[in-house]
């Protein structure tokens, strides 16, 4: 039974659809001012990993991440390049897509922008307007927090006694709300020349918080699945996207928040004044393999904070490549004639632990044990003798389908390494040599498999990569 700890009721919960088979998913995206930095990644690949598992169940799985392409610092930016601020954004766009890509994170099925859904914002604060769940002041246009009594639901944060400005969150210096707590859905934007977009109650921007409302309820219907994001968002984005979304609909917004903890580094927040703000790339520039760090992020259960050290990150870098070796040697293996027997039970109780492990609000921790049991025993058994084809396959099968979750094994191909080519031709020498030529395609099939072409020329055997 597959189970996430909902922060809305702070409990594990059953995951069950609202529509049969279907899995409607929003995780807010990154705002693309500039590289996204891995504590981003943190929650960008537990949003993966949450994709992925829900396919491998077996549900029809819509998964909607934005990008948020306009906001105040975007804005300031922009105009002191003195440049628009599409023109500010389409690298980090294009940055951040490349980025998911070499961490193996599998692409949205929708991506929208913020500033391609400006219509939908202005529809919700109409709707909001009319239903007198927000007003005017001085030209830009509040949520009113009064008229919406579940308003802290989900963060549980309670205002009793702080509403004037008793809490650091809140916003005193705005005066022209009427509840220091209210937050801006639409704000004045009056000097013709700065960003802003015409609506019916006047020109300006968006706040934040009502583009999640918009983009998600446009993708993904008025009451969804599941909202994921960074636990930092629990307060005020997200009670403020419900807030917003019901206010508007009438109707319940997600049914479930996810929200995944931080990465802090060495112990300490990430910040630019300490340097230790790494983006993914100052990470691989120095040597460090893409799927060495997704291993690491994936390797704390995503409710807990993970430190990141360059020591675990080498540590991560040779659990990747123990896998990987794992997975030439077997695909490369030679076959022993005889039935085997014991391992396909193993992988199965393998495949077993790895799917409780997930069931169990995605314990990747868990999962990732699962697998380095079966490497253990599956090697164990392989000093003994060679694994029969059934057994093979059986292993290969289980890695396949760890990897459609974990997506840490990276493409089959081009993985095998030279001496291990070599050590197989060899292999294939001998056997022709003992004219066992049933053994020596056999091995010359299994290379090419792996994309190793053979060639038998005067001078020997020759090799080469597909
Ligand atoms: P932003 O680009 O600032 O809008 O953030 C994008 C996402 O990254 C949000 O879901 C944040 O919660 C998340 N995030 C920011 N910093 C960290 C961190 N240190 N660890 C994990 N997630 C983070
Ligand atoms: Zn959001």
């Amino acid at each position: 039974m597959l189970k996430f700890f909902n922060t809305l009721s702070r409990e594990l919960e059953e995951f069950v659809p609202l529509d049969d088979n279907k899995v409607r998913v929003y995780i807010c995206g990154p705002t693309v001012w500039n590289f996204a930095h891995i504590g981003n990644f943190r929650t960008f690949i537990f949003g993966d990993l949450l994709h992925r598992y829900l396919l491998y169940k077996g549900f029809d799985v819509t998964y909607v991440m934005n990008l948020t392409d306009v906001d105040d610092r975007i804005i300031s930016e922009s105009a002191r390049r003195g440049i628009g601020i599409g023109e500010m954004t389409a690298p980090y766009v294009v940055a951040f897509d490349e980025d998911m890509s070499a961490l193996n994170c599998m692409a949205p099925d929708v991506e929208p922008r913020a500033t391609e859904h400006i219509a939908e914002m202005t529809d919700i604060i109409s709707k909001l307007l009319e239903r007198g769940m927000a007003y005017e002041s001085e030209g830009s246009i509040y949520f009113r927090i009064s008229a919406f009594p579940d308003y802290g639901k989900l963060s549980k944060i309670s205002f009793e006694g702080n509403i004037e400005g008793g809490s650091e969150r809140i916003d005193t210096d705005k005066y022209e709300k009427e509840d220091a707590r209210d937050f801006a859905l639409w704000k004045l934007v009056s000097d013709e020349n700065a960003t802003g977009w015409d609506a019916p109650f006047g020109r300006g921007r968006p706040g934040w918080h009502i583009e999640c409302s918009a983009m998600s309820m446009k993708y993904l219907g008025e009451t969804f699945d599941i909202h994921a994001g960074g636990v930092d968002l629990q307060f005020p984005h997200h009670e403020n996207e419900i807030a917003q979304s019901e206010g508007a609909t009438g109707r319940p917004f997600a049914k479930y928040w996810l929200h995944g903890e931080f990465l802090k580094i060495e112990n300490e927040k990430m910040a630019k004044s300490l340097g230790n703000d790494f983006t993914f790339r100052d990470i691989r520039d120095r040597g460090f393999s893409p799927l060495a760090i997704r291993y690491l992020l994936l390797s704390v259960p995503y409710r807990k904070q993970l430190n990141f050290t360059f020591e675990g990150l080498n540590g991560a870098a040779s659990a990747v490549e123990r896998l990987h070796q794992f997975r030439r040697l077997v695909t490369a293996s030679q076959v022993s004639e005889d039935k085997g027997t014991g391992i396909e039970k193993t992988a199965a109780n393998a495949l077993a632990e790895f799917e409780a492990a997930l069931d169990d609000d995605l314990n990747t921790s868990q999962a990732l044990a699962a697998i380095h049991n079966l490497v253990r025993e599956v090697n164990s058994r392989m000093s003994d003798g060679a694994l029969s084809e059934e057994e093979r396959q059986d292993v290969l099968e289980a890695l396949k389908k760890f990897d459609s979750v974990l997506g840490i094994f990276g493409e089959e191909q081009q993985e095998i390494l030279d001496e291990e080519i070599e050590a197989l031709i060899a292999a294939r020498e001998e056997a022709r040599l003992n004219r066992d030529f049933a053994k020596a395609d056999d091995i010359r099939d299994r290379l090419a498999d792996v994309g190793i072409i053979l060639e038998d020329t005067k001078d020997g055997v020759r090799w080469k990569r597909k």
